[in-house]
């Protein structure tokens, strides 16, 4: 048995028992906010579940160290269609400590490529075409930092309505306690 025909097995009885309808939810989040935080895996659950939120609560964007990577890319987007096309009414920006992405050794991932196929002549060639690879790899040093620069990406976008309030918080992936970075509602900048 593969992973992906457990998947499809499980399915069918899921479907068969009308287990979905504990999840019951619409496409407008109850709670009126967007989430981004880690994949971390140890925040598959814990991420919502720790700060008292249910299914159909939230949006949650989620990508490796919680990262807005680009005011044009992907979770810059879901923030602003959540916001206005989906009802959110607010932002919570979670980072995370001991996460992958704040220690991750970029020379060790590209040794990895290299060993499974990858031609190290790619690293080059891209370098030429403007990607650096190491850089694109690369994730923070310092999770709070990382938080900040997000906060401060969106409040700085031209698209996004600064009436909505943007909150930063950092959370510990063993118990779930929570550091409040940036409180939305009294700040609606941040430098
Ligand atoms: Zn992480």
């Amino acid at each position: 048995m593969t992973l992906l025909s457990d998947i499809l097995t499980y399915n069918k009885t899921f479907v068969a028992n009308k287990e979905y309808e504990a999840y019951t939810a619409t496409k407008v989040p109850a709670k009126k906010a967007v989430l981004v935080t880690c994949m971390d895996t140890r925040l598959q659950d814990l991420s919502t579940k720790a700060l008292g939120f249910n299914n159909g609560d939230l949006k949650v964007v989620k990508n490796a160290g919680a990262m807005i990577t680009h005011p044009y890319g992907s979770t810059m987007r879901s923030i602003l269609v959540g916001i206005y096309a989906l009802g959110a009414e607010e932002v919570i920006i979670m980072g995370h400590k001991d996460c992958g992405m704040g220690n991750i050794d970029v020379e060790k991932v590209m040794c990895t490529m290299a060993s499974r196929g990858i031609d190290t002549k790619v690293f080059d060639l891209l370098q030429y075409s403007g990607i650096d690879v190491a850089h694109f790899l690369k994730g923070f040093d310092d999770v709070y930092d990382n938080v900040h620069h997000n906060i401060k990406l969106i409040y700085d976008h031209p698209l996004f309505d600064q009436n909505v309030p943007v909150h930063g918080l950092v959370i510990d992936p063993h118990t779930g306690e929570l550091d409040l970075i940036h409180d939305g509602y009294t700040h609606n900048q941040i430098n």
